[in-house]
C-alpha cells in the first residue's frame, strides 16, 4: 500500500507502506475478533496484550532494565510538557530548560505555569539557527533540566547530548528511535507518537523509577505520570487505534534494526546537506554543521522565483510537504524513518535539475 504521494511533512508524517497496510487490515478486522481495531475494547485481553508487547519493544529498543516504567499518554507532546511541570514542580521549586528552539520555548512556557525555570542557554537571538551554548552554573538543585533532542522547526540536533548533574528529561518527539542512543542519560523521555512513531494524539513516555518517585500523588489521575504507570495506561477510554498503530512501527524499527535505521537517517541527511552545501540558489538555515539535523532539513532560495519553481517542480512529481514553517521561511524537509533513500535522491535531482536551469 502507497498513497503514490512523496509525504516530507513534519507530522502526521509519512508512514511505511508496510505499517499502513497492516493497520488497514485491522481497521478491516483485528485478528480473528470479527472487531475492527476501531471498535476493539480497551479493557479486553486483546488491546491488553497490545500495551504489553509496546511495553516490551520500547524496553528492548532501548536497552532498559526493569528500572523504567513505559506509557502511552493522552494528547501528545504538549501533554507532556504539561504533565511533567504540573508532575514535578511548586512555585518554590526551580527547573532548568534548554531553550532550543519552538518547542523547547513552549516547554519552557508550560513549565513557568507551574514553578520557576531556569534557562540554561538559548539561541532564540539568532533565529534558533544552531544549538544553544550552555552556561551550565544553575545544574544545581534542579528539580529536572529539560532538552529536546531535535528541533523539528529549525533542523538543529543533538548528537551527543552532555552529562548534567540534575535529573535529565528530553522530549524526542521528532528523532526517537531515529539512532543510537544512550537512554540510561535520562530519567524521562518522550515523544509524540506522529513522526516516528504513528499517529497524533498520543505520546510515548518513559520514566526512571526513582525519578517517578519523586513526582506528586495529588494530582487528578488523567495528569498523574504515577496514575498512568498504575492502570497501565488505561485509566479511561485508551487510544486504542493509536497505541496499536505504535506497536506496528515499533515492530517495523525492531525489524529493520536502529543501527540500520541510523545509517540511512545518515545517508539521506548527507545526500540533501551535501546538495545544499554545493547550491548556489539554496541556503540552509543551520550553519554549524555538527548541529544539523538528520530529522529535518531546513533551507530557504535565493529569491521568491526559485522557492516557487522548486514548489511547482516537487506538486508535478509528487512530492509534497517541504514548505518551511512560517518562523523560518523557505523549505522544511522532514527525514524521518519512513523516508527511503530514494525518495531523497529524488528530490535532490530535482533541486539539481533547478539549479542547471537558473
Ligand atoms: N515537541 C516537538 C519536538 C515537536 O516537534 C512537537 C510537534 N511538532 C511537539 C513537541 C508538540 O507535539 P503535539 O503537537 O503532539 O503537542
Amino acid at each position: 500500500m502507497s498513497t503514490g504521494k512523496i509525504n516530507f511533512n513534519a507530522g502526521p508524517a509519512a508512514l511505511p507502506p508496510e505499517v499502513l497496510q497492516e493497520a488497514a487490515a485491522a481497521v478491516r478486522e483485528y485478528k480473528n475478533t470479527g472487531l475492527s481495531i476501531l471498535e476493539l475494547p480497551h479493557r479486553g485481553a486483546e488491546f491488553l496484550a497490545i500495551i504489553a508487547e509496546t511495553k516490551l519493544l520500547v524496553k528492548e529498543l532501548c536497552n532498559l532494565n526493569d528500572d523504567y516504567e513505559v506509557v502511552w499518554v493522552h494528547g501528545g507532546g504538549r501533554m507532556v510538557f504539561a504533565m511533567l511541570a504540573m508532575n514535578y514542580l511548586t512555585h518554590n521549586d526551580t527547573a532548568g530548560y534548554i531553550d532550543s528552539g519552538h518547542w523547547a520555548a513552549e516547554a519552557i512556557d508550560y513549565g513557568r505555569h507551574y514553578g520557576q525555570v531556569s534557562v540554561l542557554g538559548s539561541s532564540r537571538t539568532t533565529n534558533y539557527n544552531q544549538l544553544p551554548k550552555l552556561d551550565l552554573s544553575a545544574d544545581n538543585n534542579l528539580k529536572y533540566l529539560h532538552i529536546t533532542t531535535n528541533n523539528t522547526i529549525y533542523g538543529t540536533q543533538y548528537h551527543h547530548v552532555p552529562a548534567f548533574k540534575s535529573p535529565l528529561v528530553a522530549d524526542m518527539s521528532s528523532d526517537i528511535f531515529s539512532c543510537q542512543r544512550d537512554y540510561t542519560q535520562y530519567d524521562m523521555f518522550y515523544a509524540a507518537a506522529q513522526k516516528n512513531l504513528g499517529t497524533p494524539g498520543v505520546a510515548l513516555a518513559v520514566i526512571k523509577k526513582d525519578f517517578l518517585e519523586k513526582s506528586f500523588d495529588n494530582l487528578p489521575p488523567i495528569l498523574s505520570l504515577k496514575a498512568y504507570v498504575k492502570e497501565n495506561s488505561v485509566l479511561n477510554t485508551a487510544n486504542v487505534s493509536g497505541i496499536y498503530t505504535a506497536l506496528l512501527m515499533l515492530r517495523w524499527i525492531k525489524g529493520k534494526g536502529i543501527a540500520a535505521i541510523e545509517k540511512d537517517n545518515q545517508l539521506k541527511a548527507t545526500l540533501l546537506y551535501d546538495a545544499l552545501d554545493n547550491s548556489k540558489i539554496f541556503i540552509p538555515h543551520v550553519v554549524v554543521k555538527e548541529h544539523r539535523s538528520d530529522m529535518n532539513v531546513c533551507f530557504t532560495a535565493l529569491d521568491k522565483n526559485i522557492e516557487q519553481a522548486l514548489l511547482t517542480l516537487c506538486a508535478e512529481n509528487d512530492i509534497i510537504g517541504i514548505s518551511g514553517h512560517r518562523s523560518v521561511g523557505g523549505f522544511r524537509v522532514s527525514l524521518y524513518n519512513a523516508i527511503t533513500v530514494e525518495s531523497v535522491k529524488k528530490l535532490v535531482a530535482i533541486m539539481t535539475e533547478l539549479e542547471a536551469g537558473v
